[in-house]
């Protein structure tokens, strides 16, 4: 959206694409997730609030693509981290308070026996796939179509795929998303759709003694905001076991957010292995992954190898402590807050849309969920994300920036709640919905 309030915003946006190539630092940043004709340049960051460099202040719910969680620079996490890194920031060397943060996650993550430590999800998700082939001796890995595990090669496969190139909806093509990467990374993964679980088990049938891994994200939260249908983790979970394959759930984006014990707690399901990363550094980087203590001794037994120069490095350990204390207060405090504003803005929302007869639907869950433009009662799947109209989005993006909201513009995305936004936030952000769809019902777009 071009506008005379954000003109600082449109100059930095010219000469950063002089110096940096692309303009933006990570594509989720820049013009294909739809930042239109430019992106907004932050100034600074607090609480529930963005500020940009033109002085406008918005309710944020990108939260930095969701590691902001607690909220923006919450004092006593920012406080912990600047005492901590007064000892030195990076040794090459272990020290305890990095046992620390293992053993926290090992009392809150149901399936976790042991860990390691990365600074991107990119990053463990490779660790984790790396640990599945090598305890099962196998290669081949199902991974659904739309699902995203990070940009680094070897997972990079069917994550947004256009459908002129996805080919059959119950026999997915595997897409490369971009130039460069190898034709053959793909052969060992078999691209699926995702919640059709009559599909895994003919998969795993047909490719009996050839299965390593199945890789998922237990709640979609990329690639739009999908749960799972009823019974689907469970039965993944019993063919999984049955089938000698190991089940990763990849918890970058749920992890520590549904529950202190992730989307493995609240839906109380136990994968093999784990990852999470964002909303466990409290807006630092930080990663980790995690799971059955017979697979992570193939680290200790020298048979996988993992690697690293900024692993567990000060900063992202001291901001994880720090993150996980907070979490850890008053007994699921902080997860009651965050699901009941969550959950107030779900219900405003549709009662919106019903008022408007607008052809819309909310899905997900209190910490994250999306409103998709859609004639469809449920969205399942990536090709069902696929069906809601994304020029209806972007006008109801632009609608609520100018009032002050901030959303991702992409309906592959969500709105994230943080343990800071508040009951002003909530009716702020109702009111800014209820006038943006005044506004597109005159252009006839709800
Ligand atoms: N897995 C999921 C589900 C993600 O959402 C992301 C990033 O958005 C990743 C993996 C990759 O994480 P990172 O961007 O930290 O490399």
């Amino acid at each position: 959206m071009e506008n005379e309030g954000t003109y600082r915003s449109k100059l930095l946006y010219e000469r950063a694409l002089k110096s940096i190539a692309g303009g933006v630092v990570s594509r989720a940043r820049g013009l294909p997730g739809g930042y239109k004709p430019y992106p907004i340049y932050i100034e600074r960051a607090k609480g529930s609030r963005l500020y940009d460099v033109d002085g406008n202040e918005y309710i944020d719910y990108l939260l930095a693509c969701g590691p902001a969680f607690v909220s923006h620079a919450r004092q006593e996490i920012v406080n912990f981290v600047k005492d901590e890194i007064e000892k030195g920031t990076s040794y090459g060397l272990p020290y305890e308070l990095e046992i620390k943060v293992a053993e926290k996650v090992i009392k809150n993550v149901p399936c976790v026996e042991k860990v390691g430590f990365g600074n991107s999800g990119s990053e463990v998700a490779q660790m984790v796939l790396r640990l599945a082939r090598a305890y099962t001796g196998k290669d081949k890995v199902i991974k659904f179509e739309g699902h995203y595990h990070g940009w680094i090669d070897n997972v990079n496969v069917s994550t947004f795929p256009s459908l002129k190139d996805a080919g059959p909806e119950l026999k997915p093509h595997s897409v490369l998303p971009c130039l460069g990467i190898p034709e053959n990374v793909a052969e060992n993964l078999i691209i699926l759709p995702w919640n059709n679980i009559e599909i895994v088990e003919d998969t795993i049938n047909k490719h009996k003694g050839e299965m390593a891994a199945i890789i998922t994200e237990p709640y979609m939260g990329n690639g739009g905001i999908i749960p799972p249908e009823e019974g689907y983790l469970e039965a993944l979970r019993e063919l999984t076991e049955k089938n000698g394959i190991v089940l990763i759930f990849d918890e970058i984006i749920t992890g520590f957010r549904l529950a202190l014990g992730g989307a493995q707690e609240f839906f109380n399901i136990k994968p093999d292995l784990w990852t999470t990363a964002k909303a466990l550094g409290g807006g630092f980087p930080i990663a980790m992954y995690g799971g059955k203590v017979e697979i992570m001794d193939l680290i200790t037994q020298q048979k996988v190898a993992h690697a690293g120069t900024f692993n567990a490095n000060r900063v992202g350990i001291a901001a994880a402590y720090a993150t996980l204390n907070f979490l850890e207060k008053g007994n699921g405090k902080v997860y009651k807050h965050i699901h009941s504003i969550g959950n107030k803005l779900i219900a405003g929302m549709r009662d919106i849309i019903r008022r408007f007869d607008a052809e819309a639907i909310i899905q997900g869950v209190g910490p994250m969920f999306q409103i998709y433009f859609t004639k469809l009662k449920k969205i399942r799947n990536y090709r069902e994300v696929c069906t809601a109209n994304p020029d209806t989005f972007h006008e109801f993006r632009n609608c609520l920036l100018k009032r002050g909201i901030f959303i991702r513009p992409r309906n592959l995305s969500q709105f994230y709640v943080s343990a800071s936004h508040t009951q002003e936030d909530v009716d702020k952000t109702l009111s800014a919905m209820e006038a943006s769809f005044k506004e597109m019902k005159r252009k006839d777009m709800v």
